[in-house]
């Protein structure tokens, strides 16, 4: 599932395209039919990312939110659309471009009560200006819950997934199994400030990087890692493989249905 600097590079993008014009919306799948003649002939006023979530706020005080779930898929372009190929659920265009929604777990058109309710139910997201951490650790420091699942709640934080959780874990030498309660009131600022640095990283470049310049191949001279989610990790999909920091095997464990990797000695806490 795509972590929340790609929802904000999305949102980002179809402002760019879209932002201020008059637009033409479709459903060639038939299955957001409805809601898509809502928005159609409508401005696209403005963009938003919050989490994983997408919205496009249109005039009249309508917005399509998307949530892109695991198999959901954005493409755009610029001058006329292709013929739609497979099952696109929304199709945007304007007299400049066009947008393919295709595959996603939520695609509706909301009420801005309906907005509202959904942000509430969201935890902050690190790449929000106006991300409250508070909220966040009023929940860890009251719960038993392991802290790497507290981190992929996004009723706790949102937008995190589980490259940057497991990676902002280890770079702060916390067990993923730490229960919420028993993390410090500094550890969590330097936590909630370092998610904030790799997910701002991560939303200029398009992918995830979390090894500190020492610890890149040409300054270890190793290889680089190959995995197609790109980005140079310490411990994520690196199961067996030796830690960069300590050369201890990486370990891996399930959580729930989750797997969550971790260095057993740079992350004893
Ligand atoms: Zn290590």
């Amino acid at each position: 599932m795509p972590e929340g600097h790609t929802i904000h590079r999305l949102a980002a993008r179809h402002a760019e395209l879209f932002a201020g014009d008059k637009v033409h919306a479709s459903s060639p799948q038939r299955r957001f039919a409805e809601g898509a003649a809502l928005l159609s002939g409508t401005v696209l006023e403005a963009t938003e990312a919050y989490g994983k979530h997408l919205l496009h706020h249109h005039a009249g005080e309508m917005t399509l939110h998307v949530h892109l779930g695991l198999y959901g898929k954005v493409t755009d372009g610029a001058g006329e659309p292709p013929e739609p190929v497979g099952q696109v659920r929304l199709r945007l265009t304007s007299d400049r471009h066009w947008l393919d929604l295709r595959g996603p777990t939520a695609c509706e058109v909301l009420t801005p009560p309906e907005v509202d309710a959904l942000r509430a139910r969201l935890g902050p997201d690190p790449l929000r200006a106006d991300a409250d951490p508070e909220r966040a650790y009023a929940r860890i420091s009251r719960s038993a819950t392991p802290l790497a699942a507290l981190l992929l709640d996004q009723s706790v934080v949102a937008g995190t997934g589980l490259i940057f959780v497991t990676e902002a874990l280890f770079r702060a030498g916390l067990p993923p199994t730490l229960p919420g309660r028993r993390l410090g009131r500094a550890a969590w600022d330097r936590l909630w400030a370092d998610l904030v640095t790799l997910m701002r990283l991560a939303e200029r470049q398009g992918r995830i990087d979390t090894v500190r310049d020492e610890h890149l191949p040409e300054a270890m001279g190793r290889a680089p890692r190959v995995d197609r989610h790109g980005g140079e990790v310490y411990v994520y999909r690196r199961p067996g493989a030796p830690c960069h920091v300590c050369a201890t095997a990486v370990s891996r464990g399930d959580m729930a249905g989750r797997n969550l990797y971790w260095c057993p000695t740079c992350q004893r806490g």
